[in-house]
């Protein structure tokens, strides 16, 4: 399955922005944003004024290096907003937001949107009871995400809930820690997103 392979603290200085992509080492002086913000490469540290269709480009990757959706998947999330009745940028958002990966990640049940999906991947998760291993799976109101038993008593999750005790779940969820299940109690909003995201920008660019 294709995905990004490139180093995630690369993304974060291209992106001349913290895009919070490896978990605790993001909050740690580790962080190699915090040490070095500059992009990668030769030319990585001269400041240039970017163009207007720059800013909607950068915009764009950005969104999509936070939630680890690759080009040809993005447009199709994009036709599939725009679709939807209300505003297009915000709808993006919204899809992106219930993607299986993303909210195992903001209920706290990985410390990473990556080792979310490598998680969903390995099939330790249950969607209303049954297994589902797909990241991109659409996450609905009402639905519950649960660690399976056998996993929940793993080091992995044992440490995974040591580590994420004091995160605070996204507010469109309802997550009972101790037994390492959540329920989607609303559809996701651009107010419950993590990293602020010029929509308006992404809307402008596929419109040209
Ligand atoms: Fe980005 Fe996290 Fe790497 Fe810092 S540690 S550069 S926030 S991925």
């Amino acid at each position: 399955m294709a995905r990004y392979t490139e180093a995630s603290c690369r993304l974060c200085r291209r992106e001349n922005e913290k895009l919070f992509l490896k978990g605790s080492r993001c909050y740690s002086d580790k962080c190699a944003f915090n040490r070095r913000p500059t992009a990668p490469g030769q030319h990585g540290s001269k400041g240039s004024k970017m163009s207007e269709y720059g800013v909607q480009l950068r915009e764009k990757q950005k969104v999509k290096r936070i939630y680890g959706v690759l080009e040809k998947q993005f447009r199709l999330y994009f036709d599939k907003a725009e679709r939807k009745p209300g505003a297009a940028g915000e709808n993006l958002i919204s899809l992106l937001e219930s993607r299986l990966d993303n909210v195992v990640y903001r209920m706290g049940f990985a410390s990473s949107r990556k080792e979310a999906r490598q998680l969903v991947r390995h099939n330790h998760f249950l969607v209303d009871g049954k297994k589902v291993n797909i990241p991109s799976f659409s996450v609905k109101e009402g639905q519950v995400i649960k660690v399976k038993d056998d996993s929940r008593k793993s080091s992995k999750f044992k440490e995974i809930a040591e580590m994420n005790e004091t995160k605070v779940p996204a507010a469109y969820t309802q997550v009972d820690m101790e037994k390492m299940e959540g329920k989607m109690i609303a559809a996701p909003t651009k107010a419950d997103i993590e990293i602020p995201i010029e929509d308006h920008l992404i809307v402008e660019l596929y419109s040209k």
